[in-house]
């Protein structure tokens, strides 16, 4: 599994909250699962809206976290083993694992 596998977010106001679904934005009328299991219909809203200021659903903003943790948990194990830099440790490599034996 690559940083890539995983869809990431979307963030959607439904019903008084701001919640959240896997994946990229979806079309408008689309039909979403939420990640707090509620279904609701995908819309873009305005970067001014005021549903910004809508208070976030405790669900969906733990499961978000989870997503950006496991995201860049990925992400640091790809530089860790993509070896296009030759010989050299890869990054990160000594700051977890000491200096390699000479
Ligand atoms: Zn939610």
């Amino acid at each position: 599994m690559s940083v890539y596998d995983f869809p990431g977010y979307t963030w959607l106001p439904f019903e008084g909250k701001r919640h959240a679904y896997p994946g990229a934005a979806k079309r408008d009328k689309e039909p979403v699962t939420l990640f707090c299991q509620l279904a609701a219909s995908a819309w873009a809203y305005e970067l001014g809206a005021l549903e910004r200021l809508w208070p976030e659903c405790d669900i969906c903003r733990e499961m978000v976290g989870k997503v950006v943790d496991h995201r860049s948990a990925l992400r640091e194990r790809a530089r860790d083993t993509f070896h296009v830099y030759g010989d050299r440790p890869p990054y990160g490599w000594i700051s977890r694992h000491g200096a390699p034996p000479p």
